[in-house]
């Protein structure tokens, strides 16, 4: 069964590269439609809540940086002009609502294959398989050799 709609969610580090090939090449395999996502999540919860400071301004820059990467992604495949999302709050959650709203039936990610304390500090991938609406696939980022 060809999957019809390819979700791939972002984080817009370096990473991301090979994560977009593997989608856009499945979903030319495929001929499904390849959207993509990247989550801002909202400074105070990345800082743990209590920050003494306003980071309004610091959170807009940061999505404003965010919009332009996601426009060099559509110059950069034609496949995904129009289909670039930029969604804010908490990755799995939104990501996991996207997918279901808009249908997705594969879900797109990189994984550092984290594991031990590294995966209790977090782990993105890991979460977004938890509860996933569909096929999750996650894509093997090389480790650092350095
Ligand atoms: P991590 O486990 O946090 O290193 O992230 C692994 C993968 O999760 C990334 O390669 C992306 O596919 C996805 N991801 C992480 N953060 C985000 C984000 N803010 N928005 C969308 N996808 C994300």
């Amino acid at each position: 069964m060809a999957y019809q709609h390819i979700l791939v969610a972002v984080d817009l580090t370096e990473d991301c590269q090979p994560v977009i090939r593997r989608a856009v090449a499945l979903g030319q395999c495929c001929g499904s439609k390849v959207s993509l996502v990247h989550v801002v999540e909202p400074m105070a919860m990345a800082f743990g809540g209590d920050v003494p400071m306003d980071l309004s301004s610091l959170q807009q820059q940061q999505i404003e940086q965010a919009r332009e990467r996601l426009d060099g992604f559509t110059t950069q495949y034609a496949e995904l002009a129009g289909n670039c999302v930029l969604a804010y709050g908490q990755p799995r959650q939104e990501i996991h609502r996207m997918a279901k709203e808009q249908g997705c039936d594969l879900i797109v990610v990189g994984s550092h294959g984290r594991h031990g304390l590294a995966l209790l500090l977090g782990s993105t991938s890991n979460d977004l398989l938890h509860g996933a609406p569909c096929d999750t696939l996650a894509v093997a980022l090389k480790k650092d050799k350095a």
